[in-house]
């Protein structure tokens, strides 16, 4: 079937037998998951490598937290609640709001002030969430949230909750679906690294089912000014371009390391300039417009091959977790600019072919 076709069956429908589904349990969606896998024809030249990237922007609200989000408030629905609450740097705010709005529950988010993609917070406000934003980072904002989900009756949904893990481990059996098996290699970026370790769990339950017949090796990267995991101790003032993952201690850190270690994979740190470096060359060499967190894939895959990690023609799925559109001024930040001229042939022909 095609990704449109499968679209319209919801995600956890698909996947309901590795999911902890009951007969109570409703299902919300909005046509998520079924994300194209497209690609990289240069890169992929360029590294004698067979790149792919996972198109997460097609999600509903534009990232990969949409997997992980329908199934935790199908959860906190069965499970009687009426408010959900997190902490975000921006999508996991986006994608609560939107679900919450669609289940007819209230939603709280915490994000950290002036630290948020433009197009993330419109759609958390939009989608009626109440927002505050802190004064500190994502760990600052974390801490708050779950002190306010023991106190009152709020459930809260950030990937502490074991059902977003459950939910975006989907994104590994989609990859095997659409290839046929599991690829060599998957690198994905890293916050709290609960994406990480969700396919962890995915690759592995899918090869114990025999719907695959091999474990990739999983490679995370953090961007180098928030890279817990690669220096082995909690970061408190991480500061990043990437700020889906500006996190400084991630919640499933040990889980994730599990993962990478066990795979053959790791852990590494891209700096925010090889994370531009990559993010423009998406857009303007392959068509590819993500977020500069979601490059942070690319760039690593891109290090990692420097540094001889890779075999020849290994086959190789990159995951761009989030739209591009989620934050405008980097993309205009990053690019030339516009030419401005007055509203006249010659000006135009001017200013495209010179004098
Ligand atoms: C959430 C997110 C990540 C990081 O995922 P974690 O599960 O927090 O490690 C990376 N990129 C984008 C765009 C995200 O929204």
């Amino acid at each position: 079937m095609t990704s449109s076709a499968l679209r319209g069956t919801p995600l956890i429908e698909r996947y309901r037998e590795f999911l902890p589904m009951t007969d109570d349990t409703p299902v919300i969606s909005m046509g998520e998951g079924a994300t194209q896998l497209v690609r990289l024809d240069k890169l992929s030249e360029c590294l004698e490598l067979d790149v792919h990237v996972k198109l997460e922007r097609l999600n509903p609200t534009g990232s990969i937290k949409d997997r992980g989000m329908c199934f935790a408030m199908s959860k906190a629905v069965e499970q009687g609640a009426t408010a959900v609450i997190c902490a975000s740097t921006g999508n996991t705010s986006a994608a609560a709001a939107a679900y919450a709005a669609r289940a007819g529950l209230t939603c709280a988010v915490i994000i950290p002030g002036g630290k948020i993609a433009l197009g993330k917070l419109a759609q958390a406000l939009i989608y009626g969430a109440k927002v505050l934003a802190v004064d500190g980072n994502f760990d600052d904002a974390l801490r708050i949230v779950r002190e306010l989900s023991e106190n009152h009756p709020i459930a809260l949904v950030n990937s502490l909750n074991p059902f977003r893990l459950e939910g975006q481990k989907t994104a590994a059996f989609e990859v095997c679906d659409a290839l046929g098996d599991a690829p060599d290699v998957l690198c994905i970026p890293v916050g709290t690294a609960g994406n990480i370790a969700a396919d962890g769990m995915g690759f592995g339950e899918y090869r114990e089912a025999g719907r695959s017949s091999r474990l990739p090796r999983m490679m995370g990267f953090q961007a180098e000014g928030s890279a817990p995991l690669v220096r082995g101790e909690v970061v408190t003032s991480p500061e990043t371009i990437a700020t889906a993952i500006r996190i400084g201690n991630p919640v499933r850190g040990e889980q994730a390391m599990a993962a990478m270690t066990d795979s053959g994979g790791g852990v590494d740190s891209v700096t925010d300039e090889e994370i531009l470096a990559a993010y423009r060359m998406l857009a303007s060499s392959e068509g590819v417009f993500c977020e500069p967190s979601s490059a942070s894939s690319v760039a690593g895959l891109i290090k990692a091959h420097a540094a001889g990690r890779f075999t020849t023609g290994e086959r190789v799925v990159c995951v761009l977790t989030g739209n591009g559109l989620k934050d405008p001024d980097t993309a205009i930040a990053q690019s030339g600019g516009v030419i401005e001229i007055p509203a006249d042939y010659d000006a135009a022909e001017k200013a495209l072919y010179g004098d």
